[in-house]
């Protein structure tokens, strides 16, 4: 028996999903869906009513925390016809902040009080890295601003601190000091959840509703792992390896890894044994021929991929029992770049090929662990979505924002609360199974 999905899916609509939840997030999410047909507009209305879940993105500090303020001094404009005088010999002697504009209505935003390089050939002294409005006044007397255009006091005001990210933000930092934003479609999308269609939120629920199956057919963990996992790929749909959490057997099988190991046994290789630690020799499933297996070499790039005979591999075996939703794309690659692998350009794709999982989409029942998400990381997933958090070891917006932290030379894009009750339901059944 195979589940099926309602409608279909709309090619016309979708490019290039991009990458990146964070610094590289601009770059990274062009392309993303443009409007939707009204095909589709009827049947989001119809779907959105019935969805119980909404899957919510797992962004950086950078995207959903409102910016520092910072003390700035302002000079009160005599009179408000000399506005456009002022900005711009201003302008010309401290450049202003970028995100911020440099005039509210009477107000003349002058600089923050905090030492800034363009002070340092000024006779300033202060130990604490604080401009004084004294000495504030020299530096802008010596560069021939006009000060009889301002008041004698200057005022010293909040503003924020760094440029908003997100309408939220900037309507935030707006109530401190008019600010210069342009909202970035890509972002208010995966924000407001409209990054996903009706389709493909079928499809992400039909994915975790084969982990929830997993989770409770065979999950055997620990506080770090105790849960199931899937790899697909979005390009074709097609569902590459279905893992549950295996810890009774070796105190490295969380799911994910299994599911990880599982496609690189797919790809011709793979780290562990999975026959040697079951009864059944023919336990583990991928009945791979010959040449489906390794690397093939063409046109003198290495291809990893021509796997597609026998999948899911799934460990353990009784996961093969699951029905699988029909296999159909979840995006379409653009046709002449491929920008869903942050660490990579062509280049040097085209010398290694791709990684193990670049560009898969990753469904785990729970928040995975540092181990599970930096093996997530090193095998380019680019698309993790989870049902629940785990407080206690998860890395992916409970203890940390693994995919936020800078230096790391790829970014995965994060959702979680994808069918949370029944994620929550299932996890509530196993921990009890087990304790009984
Ligand atoms: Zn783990």
């Amino acid at each position: 028996m195979r589940m099926t999905y309602r409608g279909s899916f709309n090619s016309d609509t979708y490019e290039n999903e991009g990458s990146l939840f964070s610094g590289l997030l601009m770059d990274a999410l062009e392309g993303f869906a443009g409007p939707l047909t009204k095909r589709t507009k009827g049947r989001e209305e119809e779907n959105a009513r019935n969805r119980t879940w909404r899957a919510t993105p797992v962004l950086s500090s950078e995207f959903t925390q409102d910016s520092p303020l910072q003390d700035a001094y302002v000079g009160i404009l005599k009179e408000k016809r000399n506005i456009s005088k002022a900005i711009q010999s201003i302008s010309n002697i401290l450049p202003g902040l970028p995100h911020l504009k440099r005039c509210s209505n009477t107000r003349l935003l002058l600089t923050t009080l905090a030492y800034s390089k363009e002070l340092e050939d000024t006779d300033k002294s202060d130990k604490d890295n604080i401009l004084s409005q004294v000495e504030l006044k020299e530096l802008l007397r010596n560069k021939e601003f006009d000060l009889s255009l301002l008041e004698d006091e200057f005022q010293v005001i909040k503003i924020p601190k760094n440029p908003p990210r997100t309408k939220s933000q900037a309507a935030n930092s707006a109530k401190t000091w008019p600010v210069n934003f342009h909202p970035d479609p890509g972002i208010e999308a995966v924000i407001s959840g409209s990054i996903f269609d009706q389709d493909q939120l079928d499809s992400i629920e039909a994915y975790m509703k084969i982990v929830i199956e997993a989770a409770k057919l065979e999950a055997i963990g620990n506080d770090n792992c105790h849960g199931s996992s899937l790899v697909v790929d979005p390009e074709d749909g097609r569902v590459l390896a279905i893992a549950a959490s295996k810890v009774d057997l070796h105190p490295m099988w969380h799911a994910a890894m299994i599911a990880i190991d599982l496609v690189a046994r797919l790809q011709g290789g793979g780290t562990w044994n999975f026959c040697k630690s079951t009864e059944n020799k023919n336990e583990i499933s991928p009945k791979l021929k010959s040449t489906s297996i390794g690397t093939e070499i063409k046109d003198g790039i290495k291809a990893k991929r021509k796997f597609y005979e026998d999948t899911p591999v799934c460990f353990p075996e009784s996961l093969r029992s699951i029905p699988l939703p029909e296999s159909k794309p979840l995006w379409i690659k653009a046709k002449n770049k491929r920008k869903d692998d942050g660490s990579c350009n062509m280049e040097s794709q085209e010398k290694i090929g791709p990684y193990l999982c670049t560009g898969y989409w990753v469904f785990l029942l729970r928040e995975p662990c540092a181990m599970c998400a930096m093996a997530l990381l090193h095998s380019r997933v680019i698309r993790i979505f989870y049902g629940i958090a785990s407080e206690g070891s998860g890395v992916l917006g409970s203890k940390a924002i693994l995919h936020s932290v800078p230096g790391l030379n790829h970014r995965y894009q994060v959702w979680k609360d994808v069918l949370e009750q029944e994620c929550q339901e299932a996890w509530s059944e196993i921990i009890s199974r087990d304790s009984s």
